[in-house]
């Protein structure tokens, strides 16, 4: 909701997952409404041990806050830094403060929508303004629906009215804005405020201003050739631009407004994904606990053991497998491409729960990001809206010698299989040996596993039907 033409005192605006000056519609409406604005960044109180508390993701957040603090300087104010349960420390900073309004861009999370409604009962207590703002998604969540009102379940029919949408206009930055003096912060956090050592470099750097620079790159280079080099984990042929939508530091409505420029057709319509996977979660939120298809709740999923450990370091002995988890432990990315076929592999190979491999690519994933995480393992299980159906297994040999013929990604993230040719990469070796020395024999065999799940899926329908 717009704010009104009233000019607010005091407002507090509250960055979340929107940590830009540029075409953020909350910030944008605080400063044009009132005359002086408290910028706010709640520190968590997780610690180490929370699924979402990775090291790679904490330090692209503290890159980030850096950078916001140095743009709001030069525009004349200063980011107010605390930490602490969000509801409580809101209410201090309302008293502390004496504002008038609070603003923020909506979170697409249950979680962050619980904290909404709570904020907005506490400021109708207190006789506060507050606005919220639709921000994350190129349009509101509920936005696209089919004709008789009920969500798309689908994602080709969703895709069509929603590229046919309208995208709302970019909000100018601010010019200038004053922060009250008298306030104190926190100092900008670094890895020890969440318990997590020193990392080493491999991720991509945080702060808007980095990531307007990956913007022009990825205009420059890659999206003209996305639809040809998308699909190639050993190109540089995605935008890589996922952690910077997932932490607000480059708005989505900017990128789709210059994507749709550019030549390729598919690269705006892959934007689509993100809001369709974002609009289950609003419509569904169980999504978060049980399989979309009911079809699939109740799966007979195996008890992980030392199989899953090799999963998770990248010991199983299936290169393109073991250098995509490689890459992730390295990087906090992996190629979507990639993910795919280490998520089948969890699922399809191994026979374990999705929530496992969720879980894990929460932490490490930079751009984890709750909608699109669990849309993406619940496409690869065959358990969720549109998923690949349980019968299309993905071959990890056979996908790799379509998508990295050359064994260039590999090798990269597998430096025993340097020496190994492109084809023993890329070939099952014989039954007890592994595809190069030095580098662990496989730990299954494909279809054999193959064959279980199929009969695992099967006898799971026929008993529901029974
Ligand atoms: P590009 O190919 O350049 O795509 C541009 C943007 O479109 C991406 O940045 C992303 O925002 C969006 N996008 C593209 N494909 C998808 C998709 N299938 N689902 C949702 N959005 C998409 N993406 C996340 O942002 N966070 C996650 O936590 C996440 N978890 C995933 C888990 C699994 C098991 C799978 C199979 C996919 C997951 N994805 C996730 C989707 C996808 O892998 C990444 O968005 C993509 O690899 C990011 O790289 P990019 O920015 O270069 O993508």
């Amino acid at each position: 909701m717009p704010a009104p033409a009233a000019q607010y005192q005091r407002a507090i605006h509250w960055f979340r997952r929107d940590l830009r000056i540029r075409d953020n519609p909350a910030l944008h409406q605080a400063c044009t409404s009132s005359k002086e604005l408290v910028p706010l960044y709640l520190l968590s109180e997780w610690q180490k041990t929370h699924p979402w508390t990775g090291p790679k993701r904490q330090q692209f957040l503290c890159e980030s806050l850096e950078d916001l603090s140095r743009s709001l300087s030069r525009l004349g104010g200063r980011l107010i830094l605390r930490k602490g349960p969000q509801l409580e420390e809101i209410e201090k900073l309302l008293s502390e403060t004496r504002a008038d309004a609070l603003f923020l861009n909506k979170d697409p999370d249950p979680f962050g929508k619980a904290v909404e409604t709570q904020l907005k009962k506490l400021c109708q207590d207190r006789g506060v303004a507050f606005h919220s703002f639709d921000d994350v998604s190129l349009h509101p969540f509920d936005a696209i629906l089919k004709q008789d009102g009920t969500p798309y379940r689908v994602f080709t029919p969703f895709s069509k009215p929603w590229l046919a949408e309208s995208v709302q206009d970019l909000s100018p930055a601010p010019t200038h804005l004053s922060t009250p003096a008298e306030l104190s912060s926190l100092p900008l956090p670094d890895l020890s405020c969440w318990g997590l050592g020193p990392q080493s470099t491999g991720a991509l750097p945080g702060g808007e201003a980095q990531a307007r620079d990956r913007l022009a790159a990825a205009l420059t280079h890659r999206i003209d050739s996305y639809d040809t080099n998308r699909d190639s984990p050993g190109i540089a042929g995605t935008s890589r631009l996922s952690q910077d939508l997932r932490w607000g530091t480059i708005s989505v409505r900017e990128l789709y407004r210059s994507a749709r420029t550019k030549s390729s057709e598919n690269y705006p319509k892959e934007l689509g994904w993100r809001d369709f996977y974002f609009s289950i979660l609003h419509h569904f939120p169980d999504v978060l606990e049980q399989e979309f298809n009911p079809d699939w709740r109740g799966l007979p999923w195996k008890t992980p053991d030392g199989k899953f450990d090799a999963w998770r370091e990248g010991q199983t002995g299936f290169p393109i497998v073991d250098a995509g988890i490689r890459e992730l432990l390295s990087t906090g990315f992996m190629h979507n491409r990639v993910r795919m076929i280490v998520a089948m592999f969890l699922t399809k190979d191994l026979h374990l729960d999705w929530r496992l491999g969720e879980q894990f690519f929460a932490q490490h994933l930079v751009d984890g990001e709750i909608a699109s995480n669990n849309g993406g393992w619940q496409w690869s299980a065959g358990t969720g809206a549109d998923a690949a159906p349980y019968f299309r297994i993905q071959n990890p040999w056979a996908q790799s010698k379509r998508h990295d013929p050359e064994g260039r990604y590999i090798r990269r993230w597998v430096p025993e299989l340097a020496g190994a040719t492109a084809k023993s990469i890329y070939t099952p070796p014989a039954p007890g040996q592994s595809v190069h020395p030095g580098y662990p024999k496989p730990i299954l065999d494909h279809s054999t596993e193959r064959d279980v799940t199929l009969a695992l899926f099967k006898d799971h329908k026929a008993r529901n039907k029974g």
